[in-house]
């Protein structure tokens, strides 16, 4: 077997069943998510190969696959079902990459905090491949290097069975540190990558999940919150992108994601749109055989200032026919005083001032682009009041009473180690602005009533029909009950969120308590007693294989 093995757990190696977005149920606590929904539907497993290795795999596994062939590496890249199989005494590094481990994802600490606390799916999953890995490293004696997006985490609470930290991009540091490692020598227990030059990264060799294409890195708006650098914004040269499209649809890919901070970054110059580069992007793609073409995320500025791109790349992916439902764009708040000081760039080339507006005119666009946006906004700076709040209240609902279609995701905003505001504290019920549940519930009644119009058009991306079937049933049952659950929290001003920490759908006295609960809460009309404290739930996590949890 190979000297590197090349993995990530569950919730980051899958495919999602085929739309990504169903990728954020793994940020809800496990207790509330029965354990085959995730297995079945939200998080499958992937496709493998007898030796193991995967047929398709997440595109960051299938750079760092790229560069290590480059430098003669013997790298497989697996699912993490299969680590027992094809890991043995050849094995002299296992790579892993992270991107929720602790479920500390701006997404995940809202869902857990408002459904009760308790980890997430993906910390679940983590600690399940963490104590499997630490099994089979005692065995077998390998070193283990971890990267990817979320190593801040692990920073937080470093695990027992990580040797290496590997911060920031792998391209050219890296194969380094794996042959120091292959052949014997010290490695550090940190590292902070250098970012390749767009020539240094090379294209990946075998097909990513999705149809996954990287076509921009980095980004120069320089968001206080975001660990996105500024410095290092880089396009990826059209030939680079069009053989690794090429390579997904001779493996069978139909469509292609082209993964970005930004769409319209594509070939950009200080933040200016290249009308051409953006267009010529789409079209080689299309003609390359593409037959849909989506993408993760797209700025609200540009699309106001470029609206003739926008329809224009739409014609070419065709989304009157495919729709482009919920790229996500950063709406982040409507306080001009948060924005003045917290993301200056974001609005950029308009002013603060004019944010409201902005959001406004380029839902319209890309509504009328078949595009349908979903907004995250971030919300609970320590110094921010429900003044600042009322204000985000008031561009959400010009933006609702717009009569435009839109999803709006007001988040916790969450001080990841390498960013600007790393030293604030985390995010918890008692400290958010009072006014927070107010704006929570206007955006969730909103996001429900889309969610039921787009769904059916979501799902038809889904590879299986009787999937399809049991996924939209299910999200029909689901939403009946949601808006219930966010208006309550409204008036409680989140204290409702305690209650729900005693429903727990994966074990069999945790379903039973739950009914019970349920009943005692419906007779009654009191909250349940001993409920643990949400804020130790939902941020506290063990680094020890074999321990979840509190
Ligand atoms: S615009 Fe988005 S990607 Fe760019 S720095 Fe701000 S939050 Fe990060």
């Amino acid at each position: 077997m190979p000297t590197v093995v090349l993995t990530a757990d569950r919730g980051t190696f899958t495919d999602y069943g085929g739309i990504s977005t169903l990728g954020y149920v793994a940020c809800m606590p496990a207790r509330i998510v029965p354990r085959p929904l995730m297995n079945l539907l939200f998080t499958p497993e992937m496709k493998s190969y007898r030796s193991g290795e995967a047929v398709y795999a997440p595109y960051a596994l299938r750079k760092v696959e790229a560069a290590l062939l480059e430098r003669g590496v013997d790298v497989i890249v697996v699912p993490p079902n299969n680590l027992d199989k094809v890991i043995d005494e050849n094995t002299k590094v296992l790579g892993i990459t992270v991107h929720d481990p602790r479920g500390l994802s701006p997404v995940s600490m809202k869902l857990t905090m408002l459904f009760g606390g308790g980890p997430a799916w993906n910390a679940v999953f983590f600690d399940e491949m963490g104590r499997r890995i630490w099994q089979l490293k005692k065995k077998y004696g390998f070193r283990v290097v971890a990267g990817g997006p979320a190593t801040w985490q692990l920073v937080l609470e470093r695990p027992e069975w990580v040797d290496t930290i590997f911060n920031g991009e792998a391209e050219v540091d890296l194969p380094n540190i794996i042959k120091d490692a292959i052949e014997g020598r010290q490695i550090p227990s940190d590292v902070k990558g250098r970012d390749p030059k767009v020539e240094e990264i090379p294209t990946i060799k075998k097909p990513s999940r999705l149809g996954e294409v990287q076509v921009t890195r980095g980004c120069p708006r320089g968001c206080q919150f975001c660990s996105i650098t500024p410095e290092t914004f880089r396009s990826i040269p059209l030939k680079d992108i069009l053989e690794e499209v090429k390579l997904n649809i001779s493996h069978g890919q139909k469509s292609v994601e082209l993964l970005t901070d930004d769409i319209l970054l594509y070939g950009s110059n200080r933040l200016r749109t290249n009308h051409d580069a953006v267009v010529e992007l789409f079209r080689s793609v299309k003609e390359a055989g593409a037959e849909q073409i989506y993408f993760p995320h797209i700025s609200a500025p540009p699309v106001v200032t470029d609206e003739k791109t926008v329809l224009e790349i739409s014609d070419i992916a065709e989304y009157k026919k495919y729709r482009a439902e919920a790229p996500v764009v950063g709406l982040e708040s409507g306080s001009k005083r948060i924005i003045y000081k917290y993301m200056r760039g974001k609005s950029f080339p308009f002013k603060p001032e004019e944010w409201g507006e902005v959001i406004v005119n380029a839902t319209s666009i890309l509504n009328k682009a078949s595009i349908t946006p979903c907004y995250t906004m971030t919300i609970g700076y320590p110094d921010e009041t429900d003044d600042d709040v009322q204000e985000s209240i008031d561009l959400v609902s010009n933006l609702f009473s717009s009569g435009n279609r839109s999803w709006v995701f007001p988040l916790p905003v969450i001080p990841m180690g390498s960013t600007k505001i790393s030293k604030n504290p985390f995010p918890a019920l008692k400290t958010l602005p009072s006014k927070y549940w107010e704006l929570l519930y206007l955006s969730w009644k909103n996001d429900l009533r889309v969610t039921r119009e787009v769904f059916p058009d979501m799902t038809g991306r889904m590879f299986s029909s009787t999937l399809r079937g049991i996924v939209n049933l299910l999200m029909d049952r689901t939403l009946a009950h949601v808006e219930e659950v966010f208006k309550e929290l409204m008036e409680t001003k989140g204290e409702k969120a305690y209650e729900y920490s005693l429903i727990d759908l994966n074990s069999i006295t945790g379903v039973l308590r739950s009914i019970y609960w349920f009943f005692r809460a419906q007779m009654s009309g009191v909250s349940p007693v001993g409920i643990p404290s949400i804020e130790q739930t939902a941020v506290k996590f063990s680094s020890t294989p074999g321990k979840i949890g509190k």
